[in-house]
């Protein structure tokens, strides 16, 4: 397709645009809805059919010299998040007709800023998957390959950028969900500290992972976003009372080359594809010609993350999909069949095979007497994965590591084999189960020509060095 005027914008070129006059929302907003109505992705499940009279509203407050922070600027939203008076599905049968009765806390601080939602995107059922296959409303491809998958759960909302069908959208990460795509999908993906937004009006997957976070095309762009999105929230007592920094100056005025980084010994395996050892030594070599401290560190823990994450996960899963039971939420077809028999019909016909896996495992991790041998085995590594990161934050500021083992696969390829697909966030996986906050960045492309991601993490609530390290290396490289 043609480059024009909208091509490719970033937030800073879009609010440039509205002011100068050079475009209005109106007129930017039809181009993505154009772009979407023609979309062989499947990135969208639906559009919000109001945003037209949206953008033309924006515009009137720009011409009366009302901007605020997102004036007018269109956004993709990932359907496990709702919006009041949409349709809100996570990409489920289960729930395909479900009308969200509030608006996120996240979202609605970014409506207060002027921003418009041009739908709700694509993802894996509950955001389960790490290839977005797993939707009721069929796979996502990749904008770079169409023969591969865009990487999951948040597949639809990266696809979406990376198609230039949005200028930035938000995702969930739970164990890698915004990371991962992001990487397979050439963008910018932040996953913040555990309780830095609230979670409010996020569909609940595994509650004490799930964190919402803003793909884009630039490390600024996700800062601005954070800016925005991050705080305490009194429906969410999850949600941090820590003061939000100012992320955006922060990010130009803070000294990136004081920052010392490590690089954590066990994730530079042999199994790393040598596309992407590549890539980090290409930013090895460039923070160390900038004389910035590089060391190597080590989180010993890390080799049992990916079995905690998945006895963790289930078990909060099989407890938080219980609601979906068709009496309190989800489809359900009148009959007169008794209680067992009504739920057996219920959830084997709404919920994916991915769900009911992980609702029946975390059913059995749960259950008494694997209780202790299973989940509190787990929650102890938990403990032992948070202190390996405590323990390397008091020596660095920041870890590089790769986002991913390999760049995007091919669609069908892990589909058969759980155990291969759960492989795949084997390196995002610790960031959640610790809490802390992690940045996937693009690095370059493999022999394939597909998007490689380089992942930045820092300890809690210390996003303001992913941005200064990310900005720095995202303009230098
Ligand atoms: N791929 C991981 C999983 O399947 C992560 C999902 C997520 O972050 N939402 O659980």
């Amino acid at each position: 397709m043609t480059e024009n005027k909208f091509s490719n914008l970033n937030i800073e070129q879009i609010l440039a645009g509205f002011k100068n006059k050079t475009f209005s929302s109106f007129e930017l907003t039809s181009y993505y809805l154009d772009k979407i109505k023609n979309d062989k992705l499947n990135a969208f499940i639906s559009i919000n059919d109001q945003v037209l009279a949206e953008a033309k509203k924006a515009d009137s407050k720009i011409a009366q010299g009302e901007m605020a922070k997102l004036t007018g600027v269109p956004i993709a939203i990932k359907d496990i998040l709702l919006v009041k008076g949409q349709r809100a599905t996570g990409a489920s049968k289960m729930l395909e007709n479900y009308i969200a009765p509030y608006t996120a806390t996240a979202i609605k601080k970014l409506e207060d800023q002027g921003a418009i939602i041009l739908g709700k995107t694509n993802c894996d059922e509950f955001a389960m998957g790490a290839s977005n296959e797993n939707s009721a409303f069929g796979p996502v491809l990749n904008p770079h390959d169409t023969s591969r998958v865009p990487g999951g759960s948040s597949g639809g909302s990266a696809a979406a950028i990376a198609a230039d069908l949005a200028p930035i959208a938000l995702g969930t990460d739970t164990g890698g969900s915004i990371r991962q795509p992001a990487a397979f999908c050439g963008l910018v993906g932040l996953k913040p500290s555990y309780g830095r937004v609230s979670r409010y009006g996020s569909m609940a997957m595994a509650s004490s992972l799930d964190q919402i976070g803003p793909f884009s095309k630039s490390v600024k762009d996700a800062a601005y976003l954070l800016q925005i999105m991050a705080g305490r929230d009194k429906y969410d007592l999850s949600a941090s009372y820590n003061v939000v920094p100012d992320y955006f100056s922060l990010l130009k005025n803070q000294e990136p080359r004081k920052l010392k980084v490590g690089l954590p010994k066990e994730y530079f395996s042999d199994a790393l594809a040598p596309s992407i050892k590549q890539a980090l030594d290409k930013t090895i070599d460039f923070l160390q010609e900038q004389k910035i401290v590089v060391e190597k560190v080590s989180l010993p823990y890390t080799e049992y993350a990916l079995a905690a994450y998945y006895i963790l996960m289930p078990a909060e899963v099989s407890s938080n999909l219980a609601r979906l039971d068709g009496l309190r939420f989800g489809h359900h077809e009148n009959n007169d069949l008794n209680l067992d028999d009504w739920y057996k019909k219920v959830r084997a016909a709404g919920f994916s095979a991915e769900s009911k896996r992980r609702i029946m495992l975390g059913t059995y991790i749960l259950s008494a007497g694997y209780y202790d041998a299973y989940y509190k085995q787990a929650q102890k590594l938990r403990t032992v994965i948070k202190q390996d990161f405590q323990k390397v934050f008091a020596k660095v500021d920041v870890l590089l590591t790769p986002t991913t083992p390999t760049t995007a696969f091919k669609l069908g390829e892990k589909l058969a084999d759980p155990l291969s697909m759960y492989l795949a966030d084997i390196f995002t996986v610790s960031a959640n189960i610790a809490g802390i906050c992690g940045l996937s960045l693009p690095m370059g492309v493999d022999e394939n020509n597909l998007p490689i991601g380089i992942q930045l993490l820092a300890d809690s609530f210390q996003e303001e060095k992913l941005f200064s390290l990310g900005n720095f290396i995202e303009q230098n490289i």
